[in-house]
């Protein structure tokens, strides 16, 4: 056959990656960004260097046993026995797969059911699912929002926002992270008339911190604008029964439309949207995403169905999970470490440079703690991290275990302000 062509070969991108990927290497980072896990991830994992070791490295023998900081898992109920046999049952009965999109043969009584329960668990009239969290923002975005609205967005929103954003063909307002002034002054200078849509992250994905929402919902009320919510990182996490960010304040009736992502504190994939019936069909037969893409497949519905019945059932999952979270925020905080504003499971840990983040997370993990690190494009240049996503299936001892590390590692790099 022909030689294909290389696509890539010219391609600004390209370069721009293997800038990154050279300074991943220079900084002996690649095998840290390539872990790979074995086996099913939970308190504990199994994990090994990936895609830079020789393959050898990639059998589970060569593993490396970890208590892990590092999973989105916030309310522990992956893994979880009803989960894993609502699913296992399920797939015997449906398959992998329905072999369509929504709107023609995609649509199983799971997905209905998975939809309502939804709508009952978060106080809303209605659902719709995505097969991501970041397709349900990209097709909200883009089917809400049109040409001559303004949208005002927090600026560390998640990509997924700022992408369906620049479908819609809004003007973009970016304001400051999480601040009203900032805000308040973009709002202002908008005529009454126009639509106007405040658009934010619940909690945001690498600082951990929480939106404003009382004030936000003060000033949409004064500038008669509706609130947009992306609740990736809260929906079983936050508020009364995991029930989100608009719970954890009590303003569930301000939040025009929410989203979010099932494959976090729900142990499954997907994402949804949830608001007003009418919002809901208007996504349901205007969206892209549900229109054009393959519907999420029925045993992984059947699991999250059944995990919304433990959630209801298990009030001290969440609780277990917020002492967890507490425990380990004021520990760290005990050893001098600074993490910032968070003020949910999401715990960053500033660190001086890049490779002083990396070199602590192989510390770490070579002391049986798996913790991410995060640097550029995730956040911006100046301000890498470790990034601790804490669970509800973590054991006391575990939090203990993690502390002696980061105090041993922090002590060996010399990161800790106590030492200086
Ligand atoms: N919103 C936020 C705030 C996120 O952090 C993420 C993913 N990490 C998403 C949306 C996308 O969710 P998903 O992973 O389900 O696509």
């Amino acid at each position: 056959p022909e030689r294909s062509r290389d696509i890539s070969a010219g391609s600004p991108r390209l370069q721009e990656v293997q800038r990154q990927l050279q300074s991943l290497a220079h900084g002996r980072c690649l095998d840290m960004v390539s872990r790979v896990f074995h086996g099913m991830p939970g308190r504990k994992a199994r994990v090994s260097s990936g895609l830079t070791g020789s393959s050898s490295d990639l059998s589970p023998a060569r593993a490396r046993l970890v208590l892990h900081f590092g999973s989105y898992n916030y309310s522990g109920l992956n893994g979880h026995p009803r989960v894993l046999a609502a699913a296992g049952a399920a797939l015997k009965r449906f398959g992998t797969t329905t072999s369509g999109v929504r709107l023609l043969n995609g649509t199983c009584e799971l997905h209905v059911e998975l939809e309502r329960s939804l709508a009952d668990f978060l106080g809303v009239e209605d659902c719709i699912t995505y097969s991501s969290g970041y397709m349900a923002n990209v097709s909200v975005l883009s089917t809400v929002c049109c040409e001559g609205d303004a949208v005002l967005s927090d600026v560390l929103n998640h990509r997924s926002l700022a992408d369906g954003l620049r479908l819609s063909g809004a003007r973009l307002l970016p304001f400051q992270h999480r601040d009203s002034r900032s805000l308040e002054a973009a709002l202002a200078e908008l005529p009454r008339s126009q639509r106007k849509f405040i658009v934010t992250d619940g909690i945001f994905s690498m600082d951990g911190d929480i939106a404003d929402l009382p004030d936000l919902v003060r000033l949409a009320r004064a500038y008669n604008a509706y609130i947009v919510l992306d609740d990736a990182h809260a929906t079983a996490a936050l508020g009364p029964l995991g029930r989100g960010t608009p719970a954890h304040f009590g303003l569930e009736d301000e939040v025009d439309l929410l989203t979010g992502s099932l494959s976090k504190g729900l142990p499954g994939i997907g994402g949804f949207a949830a608001g007003p019936k009418a919002t809901i069909d208007l996504l349901r037969f205007g969206s892209c995403g549900y229109i054009f893409s393959a519907s999420l497949p029925p045993p992984v519905i059947a699991g999250l169905i059944e995990a919304l019945r433990i959630l209801r059932e298990e009030p001290e999952r969440q609780e277990r999970l917020h002492h967890n979270e507490r425990f380990l925020r004021a520990g760290i905080q005990g050893l001098g470490l600074d993490c910032m504003d968070s003020a949910s499971p999401i715990i960053p840990i500033r660190m001086p440079s890049i490779p002083t983040t990396v070199e602590m997370a192989r510390l770490l993990q070579d002391e049986g703690i798996y913790i991410n690190p995060v640097g550029y494009p995730a956040v911006s240049r100046n301000k890498p991290r470790l990034r601790l996503n804490v669970s509800a299936n973590l054991e006391q001892e575990d939090l203990e275990r993690c502390l002696e590390a980061l105090e041993h590692c922090g002590r060996r790099l010399g990161v800790l302000s106590r030492d200086a």
